[in-house]
């Protein structure tokens, strides 16, 4: 669908895009002037949004006319202030708040989230819990003012619970990322920045690289001062390195990892052997990931994941029988092909294994052109949200509570992804990138390097390049990107 906007005020297009996906999906959009408004042939795939306003007595009015798809209007006032950023973010959510409430009436849909687009709902709970109110309290305001489904207001309370429990960063410490971006093979879905490993000829340089970024952040660590909380090794899938290549990185990180928690990624079944393992093992590492996604062949295949639901599950033994005692596993509800008692197989055979944590993830489609690529239909956002359902049911049952979770555009049923955890085995390294809250150091290709100021929210970021090639040739000056962060 195509999203025409006439506005004075083309920097809140994007915002009114994105509450338009909440009810369409994925869509396009662009800003016409108002003469042409009136001319443009409207189809059912279009639906232009025309936006006045008027003030009076200190108060705006909003308006919103829809023409196309949708014939309706609606109005939302705020107070001006004197603030300019204040001033901002009231506008912005009654333009917000307008077209939503349009489209809900229009439509007959009524959003799990409400009128939230961001991708980090649980801050919100948190910026109330900071005025002084309860737990309860700002649950309740963040579900009545974004009109949040009281399934989602109960899931708000479980994480926030949760993440009471957890220490907080001191500004001292900072967590450290470090990026494998090689996969055996390509899912058709990935929106990561990695690359089939191939022939492997830039395993060496690019480890050698890392190597050399590595050394760099623990002269930094010393000059700085800061100590390391958590060390996360993700891609990409790390296993995917030969077992030497990936000892030379984890031997290197080694010394780093004194703080609570130490994880890698081992992600896909087909790159797990007894030999990874015990390299994973002998670096000190707590806690990887094994990711079935589906306990189903088929899909497996269709989405392009080279292994079986059978390696996954043997790969999850082996790992336990080695001794690793703090096991994820991530699932995607959603996936091409898939109803709702397959999705209740997966869970069931998931339950059997009994993983410490469990991401539950919702398809996220940024381009609809690799839908062909599945070769069978997605199912509905309304069966999505009884799939998310059945994952926050079986987590229950297997005494896992809900611990951060993320939202994603171009998500089937405007939904999230949610991570479980026993209480106790959380990872923190995941809830303080979600919610930003502490430093993070990374490394690799890819990386973003963040530090995070205590009060006014304020952040600075310090990417790497994302290509591989570029990285190997330019790692000095990522180092030297880092520096300047922490200058
Ligand atoms: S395993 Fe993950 S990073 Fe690798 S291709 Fe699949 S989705 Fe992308």
């Amino acid at each position: 669908m195509e999203l025409l906007i006439a506005t004075d005020w083309p920097q809140f297009a994007n915002d009114l895009a994105d509450v338009a996906r909440i009810f369409y999906g994925a869509l396009s959009y662009r800003t016409v002037p108002f003469a042409d408004a009136s001319q443009t042939e409207l189809t059912e795939d279009t639906l232009l949004l025309i936006h006045r306003e008027s003030a009076e007595s200190g108060r705006v009015k909003v308006l919103l006319e829809a023409r196309g798809r949708v014939g309706d209007t609606a109005a939302e006032t705020y107070e001006k202030c004197a603030d300019p950023l204040s001033e901002k973010r009231l506008h912005k959510r009654a333009l917000k708040l307008a077209l939503y409430r349009l489209l809900k009436n229009a439509s007959g849909i009524t959003p799990p989230w409400g009128s939230l687009t961001g991708i980090r709902p649980t801050r919100l709970v948190w910026a109330e819990m900071e005025k002084g109110q309860t737990l309860a309290q700002a649950v309740d305001t963040v579900r009545r003012v974004f009109d949040v489904s009281p399934e989602k207001a109960a899931l708000l309370r479980e994480i926030v619970s949760s993440q009471q429990t957890l220490p907080k960063p001191s500004g001292r410490e900072t967590e450290i990322y470090v990026g494998i971006p090689f996969c055996v093979t390509r899912c058709a879905y990935c929106s990561f920045l990695s690359g089939e490993l191939g022939d492997g000829r830039l395993v060496e340089p690019y480890v050698a690289a890392l190597l050399k970024e590595i050394a760099f952040v623990k002269e930094m660590l010393k000059e700085t001062g800061l100590s390391v909380s958590t060390v996360y090794v993700g891609g990409g899938t790390p296993t995917a390195l030969p077992a030497e290549a990936l000892r030379q990185v984890l031997l290197a990180l080694e010394p780093l990892a004194v703080g609570r928690e130490f994880t890698v990624e081992a992600g896909r079944p087909d790159t797990i052997t007894r030999e990874k393992l015990k390299v994973i093992m002998d670096s000190g590492a707590s806690r990887i990931s094994v990711n079935p996604q589906t306990f189903h062949d088929e899909t497996l295949r269709r989405i392009g994941r080279a292994h079986t639901a059978k390696q996954t599950e043997e790969a999850f033994y082996l790992a336990r029988e080695m001794g690793f005692r703090d096991i994820n596993m991530d699932l995607i509800a959603g996936l091409p092909g898939e109803d709702l008692p397959m999705f209740e197989e997966t869970l069931r055979r998931l339950s059997a294994l009994q993983p410490d944590s469990v991401t539950v993830h919702t398809l996220s489609i940024k381009h609809s052109s690799v839908l062909h690529l599945f070769g069978a239909p997605l199912p509905d956002g309304e069966m999505v949200a009884r799939m998310q359902h059945l994952g926050r049911e079986a987590a229950h049952a297997m005494g896992l509570k809900a611990y951060y979770l993320y939202r994603q555009k171009y998500m089937a049923g405007a939904l999230e992804n949610v991570a479980y955890a026993r209480p106790g085995l959380e990872c923190l390294y995941n809830v303080r990138m979600m919610e930003e809250t502490g430093h993070v150091l990374a490394l690799g290709a890819g990386g973003i390097s963040k530090r995070v100021w205590p009060s006014g929210g304020r952040i600075a970021r310090a990417p790497n390049v994302g290509n591989i090639e570029e990285y190997i040739a330019r790692v000095d000056e990522m180092c030297e990107r880092k520096r300047a962060l922490w200058a």
